[in-house]
């Protein structure tokens, strides 16, 4: 006998299931959000969205949900067949401690991790202030003019290095220097987008760089086998003859050594990595770029600067270049949008708690263990390569497997990649007991060294190992910043200050179109901090990683299926870094059929600012192709320039669902026209939101794209990154994948270079994906992209009476997103779209994307994770400003003086004695019921771009300047 109204176990353990945790609206919020679209299901909605040729037939197969406690299980399980050894493989990666009041306060804290890109600075002044600080310690440890806030990784910031060099240098050269002593994997990134760009690289000897008619060259310092050179005179000849020179370093280094500015360098670059940020397999870490004042608007990558508010106060943004590819678009500096935020700003925080004592201390550490381990082998007639150094020690051995062998078997891995000679580098976490251990494995035991009277030598006789002309003289972090924050308390409370002064999901839903700001749920980030996937290098002998590889082929199946394709590379850290790898493989795949001569790439003009210069940096030659007035492709246009370039297309570069938020009718007669004319269909996968589980891109017809992990799967935004962007390809596309110098990576050319400095890029967030999808499982994932649909068609709905949808599909459908149209009520009132976008901070909201892909447009991205309270929230919002602006048509407010024009208000506003506005200071911060629960005071009032360009200043402002 079964009662019906009893749950079986199974049913009973449902109800815990994540699904419904991770997807907004209850079954009521559904129902009632269906009634108003008048559709009696959402299968109902999908069928009128989708078209009927592209949906898939077949159900995902990632297998079914899993509860977050099963999955966590599960991930542990794998995590733990990673082995933990202790590193010195150096090469740019060192273990370090992460300050625990970091780890836990900002790595692991919503407050910073879910907020998104500080394009809206009043309300992001805190991320904008540790990024202005990265800045100030990049200026002080190099001493150059100019820093930006960070790019993808220390390979990919000696890339922009070169593509700087060549837009800045007055020499007629092809040909780039690179220094035989660079990190492999720099020479490796830096060769493969020479060859995109068609430069000429030359290898050689630094010594001999002179030698050579370059318009540019890349030394490092210290080199990868550890030696220090002072190369000033080498500069000074390479800039004599017009080469542009870009020194790699090492930030812990040059607390120690004279700073690369004052040798000369035209950019210094490297990875802040060791600044308090796990190795997590390669990444993510925040590389840093300093160069001359003079080469600014040269610049790749974001800049933080310094200007002033409305009412005079000193406020931050981001200078010159916001959205630089959305203008500049094929003319761009560089395509890197999403970059690596979140670290950068552990990095900065990790000098703010360190300070220049402090990092001092550390970095003398690091030379003495590297000081008595040298002296311990010259003792023992051990032959030292390098003359000088800070932490490597690169020598030589007779009995070298063997010295191998014993340290694999202590658990301790060293740098083994170059055939005849071992290195050493030491780290923070290094001590006395590390370094005898090492000894006992280069020498065997019975060695009789002992580290204390090695120890006391030094300490006797002082150090040589740094040149004394390169030993460091000017002193660094000299700002208040980083020498008033060393208690714990002291540190907890700036940490949180900053904290307090951003709006990140925690707080509101922020609906940026294109960006997919969906749930973070805390139960995908917990993995990422666990050490067995945070201490790993990525060069490791491949059985240590066998975790990390379980993890990604598992991802790797998944992302497969989900996307139709046939093989995935989790290389690029970015979108546009994943666009960049497609491309590359396009461009490989083409010149392998003798048809090298496809050099046109098509991109409709409605397309994200990193397709066209990324097409660029493969030297595509970018056709605009026109949308028709419902903002479709126009395909008589598309047919029209497709036979004008005839044999010489190489590719079309198409979002899908398009950047105006529709699922356009004839994606596949699109892809049939590109491949009719031999032509590749690259497809940007940033609205994989739209699609997982009801269509792919495979299944469409398109030959590669980019997954934005940090968009669909789950990723969060960091406040500017990290993100991952692998790639998806279909099979003929498969052996250009990129692959890499150091680990060889299965199923690609063995030729192929590398497009990141990591095998596998940021691997060390590959786990949020993997959880989410282990989470969802495949019905999960397909009723996230539904509930995404549904969400977007009520915003639709609900705003299009207040503010006009620009672009609907069919049935008047909308996908994952919409536009509303402001011009009209602009044109009508002088009320811009960014007066709005002010407003809504008011609201506690962050604005909707703003006038992309086009100008005096609002784009609006709910995604699945809202619940239709919440969306009802901002609705309201809207429907209050849509109020505020109709009282500016009619006369009432005066364009200059309404709540909209003075917008956002901030706490200074509202209090000022003199308040002489049109309205009153209530209604100007508590503009809706709701907002008095919970106010989200923005920290400044609206920020004078126009003044901060004209004064660009991108250092930490004096104190008495912040009076
Ligand atoms: C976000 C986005 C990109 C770029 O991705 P990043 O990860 O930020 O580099 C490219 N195309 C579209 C349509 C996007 O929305």
């Amino acid at each position: 006998m079964t009662n019906s109204a009893v749950k079986t176990l199974s049913q009973l353990a449902n109800h815990e299931e994540f699904i419904q945790r991770h997807i907004g609206p209850d079954a009521a919020e559904t129902a009632a959000m269906l009634s108003e679209l008048g559709v009696d299901s959402l299968e109902a909605l999908i069928a009128q969205t989708l078209p009927a040729d592209i949906r898939l037939k077949t159900p995902l197969a990632t297998g079914p949900a899993t509860t977050e406690a099963n999955a966590l299980a599960h991930i542990k399980k794998a995590a733990s067949k990673n082995k933990m050894f202790k590193s010195y493989i150096g090469m740019g990666y060192h273990p370090t401690l992460t300050p625990n009041v970091i780890l836990r306060n900002v790595l692991e804290n919503p407050g910073w991790y879910t907020a998104y890109t500080p394009y809206q600075p009043e309300i992001a002044q805190g991320r904008l202030e540790s990024l202005l600080n990265f800045q100030q310690i990049t200026l002080d440890l190099t001493a150059m003019e100019l820093a930006s806030a960070s790019l993808l990784d220390e390979a990919t910031a000696a890339a922009e290095a070169m593509a700087l060099a060549k837009r800045v240098t007055k020499s007629k050269s092809n040909q780039y220097f690179i220094a035989d002593d660079v990190h492999p994997q720099t020479i490796d990134v830096v060769k493969t987008r020479a060859e995109m760009f068609g430069f000429d690289i030359i290898v050689g000897k630094a010594a001999d760089a002179a030698a050579h008619d370059v318009f540019g060259a890349l030394i490092q310092y210290p080199t990868t086998n550890g030696d220090i050179r002072n190369d000033s005179a080498l500069i000074a000849q390479l800039q004599a003859n017009k080469a542009i020179v870009a020194v790699a370093t090492d930030p812990m280094a040059l607390m120690l050594l004279k700073a690369p500015g004052q040798l000369g360098a035209d950019v210094v670059l490297g990875s802040a990595q060791r600044f308090g940020v796990p190795m997590a397999y390669g990444g993510p870490h925040a590389a840093f770029f300093a160069t001359r004042d003079a080469y600014k608007r040269s610049m790749p990558g974001r800049i933080i600067g310094v200007s002033k508010d409305r009412r005079g106060n000193q406020a931050l943004r981001m200078a010159m270049q916001t959205r630089e590819q959305h203008i500049r678009r094929e003319k761009a500096n560089s395509n890197i949008c999403t970059a690596q935020v979140l670290l950068a700003n552990m990095a900065s925080f990790y000098a703010v708690y360190h300070g220049p004592v402090g990092l001092k201390n550390i970095a003398e550490r690091i030379h003495r263990s590297t000081d008595i381990f040298a002296a311990g082998l010259k003792a023992k007639a051990i032959e030292i390569v390098n003359a000088h150094w800070f932490d490597t020690i690169t020598f030589k051995v007779t009995d070298r497997a063997g010295v191998i062998k014993r340290a694999l078997a202590a658990g301790v891995n060293l740098r083994t990649d170059v055939a005849d000679t071992l290195a050493v580098s030491f780290n923070e976490t290094t001590n006395s007991n590390d370094i005898a251990e090492l000894f006992d494995i280069v020498l065997g035991t019975g060695h009789g060294l002992n580290v204390d009277a090695l120890d006391a030598a030094i300490v006797k006789d002082g150090s040589k190992s740094i040149p004394a002309d390169l030993v460091r003289n000017s002193s660094v972090l000299g700002h208040p910043v980083f020498n008033q924050y060393h208690s714990e308390t002291e540190m907890l409370r700036y940490i949180k200050k900053l904290e307090n002064k951003d709006l990140s999901l925690n707080h509101s839903m922020i609906s940026l179109g294109s960006c997919t700001m969906k749930l973070n749920a805390t139960a995908e980030m917990i993995p990422i901090t666990w050490p067995e996937f945070g201490s790993l290098h990525p060069f490791v002998p491949r059985d240590q990683a066998q975790g990390y590889d379980e993890m990604i082929s598992q991802l790797g199946d998944w992302l497969v299926n989900i996307t139709g394709y046939d093989n995935i590379s989790m290389q690029p850290n970015s979108g546009a870094q994943g666009e960049y790898a497609g491309m590359v493989a396009i461009r490989k795949y083409h010149e392998s059929r003798g048809e090298g001569h496809r050099n046109i790439c098509l991109i409709p003009v409605s397309a994200h600012g990193t397709n066209p210069a990324t097409a660029s940096m493969t030297s595509y030659e970018v056709v605009l192709v026109d949308c028709d007035k419902r903002g479709n492709i126009d395909m008589a246009d598309l047919k029209a320039k497709a036979a004008e370039v005839g044999d010489r297309l190489a590719a079309i570069m198409v979002t899908y669902p398009s950047t105006h938020g529709v699922f356009e009718q004839n994606i596949r007669e699109l892809c049939d026209i590109v491949h009719s004319y031999g032509g590749q269909v690259y497809m940007d996968g940033a609205n994989m939101n739209a699609q997982v589980g009801l269509t792919s891109p495979g299944f469409i017809g398109s030959d590669v794209s980019h997954l934005n992990l940090h968009k669909t799967f789950c990723i969060p935004h960091g406040g500017g990154g990290p993100g991952m962007g692998p790639i998806g390809v279909k099979s003929h596309l498969a052996p250009f994948l990129p692959n890499h110098t150091v680990v060889n990576i299965a199923g690609t050319g063995a030729s192929n270079g590398a497009v990141s400095a990591a095998p596998y890029g940021s691997a060390g967030i590959l786990p949020i994906s993997w959880m989410y999808i282990a989470m969802m499982g495949g019905e999960g994932l397909k009723q996230a992209t539904e509930y995404a649909i549904l969400n977007a068609n009520y915003m639709a709905n609900k705003l299009d009476p207040l503010f006009p949808v620009l672009y609907r599909g069919a049935n008047d459908r909308v996908a994952h997103e919409c536009i509303i149209d402001i011009r009209p009520l602009k044109e009508a009132s002088g009320i811009t779209e960014m007066d709005i976008a002010k407003r809504l901070m008011d609201f506690g909201y962050h604005s909707p994307t703003m006038s992309f892909p086009v100008a005096g447009t609002l784009m609006i991205e709910p995604t699945e994770s809202e619940s239709k309270a919440e969306m009802d929230k901002f609705i309201e919002a809207m429907s209050t400003i849509r109020a505020e602006i109709d009282k500016v048509v009619a006369g009432e407010w005066t364009v200059d003086n309404n709540p909209l024009a003075f917008a956002p208000h901030s706490m200074q506003d509202i209090f000022d004695p003199e308040w002489d506005r049109a309205y009153e200071r209530q209604y100007a911060a508590f503009p809706a019921s709701y907002v008095s629960e919970n106010k989200f005071w923005p920290a400044v009032s609206r920020i004078d771009d126009v003044y901060g360009d004209r004064n660009l200043i991108c250092s930490c402002p004096s104190p008495e300047a912040y009076r």
